[in-house]
């Protein structure tokens, strides 16, 4: 069976959501299909203890703050799920769940959007199917050598699995410190990081990341000097858990290992340590393999954008991957501004 929608946006995560918003506020006629069967996109799916790096009214999707979590400044995952929920039922946003899309096509003046559970015939596309569902593991030496356990962040639920085991923490941003951290009191953790550890000032909320995000891509938008934007401020935000960790002395990064062994990690000067564990905190790629059969330019894994219009196909957005398709995109409070435009373009090109 094939169905017809203006627009198909595909994942229901808050991008996904940024989006519908924007739509049902321009009368455009859309669905959303999203593959997982609850709300909450990626943020079902993250180790119990992840706080917010920002407080709630800096975490906020357009037209609905963030309510507080009673009792924490930085809520946790399961907050931000709840929160999701309730904007998607409160916009009445119209989310197919459970629907895997496979991959989109040409069709003449329109695209076809294959997905399992039939196809949808769409003038436009927005593709906001995040990173959490391609993790991404570097290319160490060693790898398939090492006979105990090697999970990637996506797998990491709580300690409770690693206590009394050695464990290595690979990765220097906010999960690789948060994990380490949740770790500490409870396991022998060694945190492997490519350079020292760059905490932010202990005062610095989102709202000072999404400004830095901001500054930065207007400064290349008007061919000025790259300010550096985040990772100018420092890559690891002290949230309390980190905080109380690292103050307690309980965070000590080592350079990176230069391999793997069976039994652990060897170091450039040859420190050995034993590990039963390997936690993989390097990041993430987007999501993409949907669009393979488009073959749209890009580098890098990305797909090259104007906003988050792909230069390619004027009727194709991509929003919320990163700073490549709007600033602080990939984060809730950031999203909302990139959103509110491809929702305009689109409306623009279909009138
Ligand atoms: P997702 O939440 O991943 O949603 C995408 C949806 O699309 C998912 O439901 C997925 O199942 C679905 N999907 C994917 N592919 C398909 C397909 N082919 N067909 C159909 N559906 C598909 N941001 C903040 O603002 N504050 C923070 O404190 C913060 N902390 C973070 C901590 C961690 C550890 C991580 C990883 C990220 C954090 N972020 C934070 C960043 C950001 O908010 C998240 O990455 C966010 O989940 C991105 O939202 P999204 O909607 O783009 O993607």
């Amino acid at each position: 069976m094939t169905r017809s929608a203006d627009v198909v946006v595909i994942g229901g995560g808050q991008a996904g959501l940024a989006a519908g918003y924007h739509l049902r506020r321009l009368g455009v006629e859309h669905v959303i299909l999203d593959a997982q069967a609850a709300p909450g996109g990626a943020w079902q799916h993250t180790w119990d203890s992840l706080r917010l790096f920002s407080p709630p009214q800096y975490s906020s999707l357009p037209g609905r703050l963030m309510p507080a979590q009673p009792g924490e400044t930085y809520p946790d995952a399961r907050h931000v799920v709840e929160y999701l929920a309730d904007y998607e039922k409160r916009y009445e946003l119209p989310v197919e769940r459970g629907v895997w899309v496979d991959a989109v096509h040409r069709d003449g003046t329109h695209l076809r959007v294959e997905s399992e559970a039939g196809d949808w015939r769409a003038r436009t596309v927005i593709s906001a199917t995040g990173t959490w569902t391609r993790p991404f593991i570097p290319a160490v030496p060693g790898r398939r050598e090492f006979s105990g356990r090697q999970l990637h962040t996506v797998q990491y639920k709580s300690p409770v699995e690693f206590a009394g085991r050695r464990v290595i923490v690979v990765g220097g941003g906010n999960s690789g410190a948060q994990v380490a951290a949740d770790l500490a009191s409870v396991a022998e953790v060694t945190w492997a990081t490519q350079r020292p550890p760059r905490y932010l000032a202990d005062d610095i909320d989102g709202r000072a990341l999404f400004d830095a995000a901001t500054a930065r891509r207007q400064a290349l938008d008007a061919g000025s000097t790259d300010t550096g934007g985040v990772a100018s401020l420092g890559d690891i935000v002290a949230v309390p858990p980190v905080r109380a960790a690292r103050d307690a002395g309980l965070l000590h990064a080592k350079p990176m290992f230069t391999r793997l062994t069976r039994t652990g990690a060897e170091w450039a000067d040859g420190t050995l340590a034993e590990a039963d564990a390997v936690i993989w905190c390097t990041g993430f790629r987007p999501a993409l393999a949907h669009f393979a059969s488009l073959r749209l330019r890009g580098t890098r894994g990305h797909i090259a954008t104007v906003g988050t219009r792909a230069v390619d196909d004027p009727r194709l957005h991509l929003l919320g991957y990163g700073d490549w398709t709007g600033p602080a995109s990939a984060t809730l409070i950031g999203v909302g501004r990139p959103a509110r435009d491809a929702a305009r373009e689109i409306a623009s090109l279909l009138s």
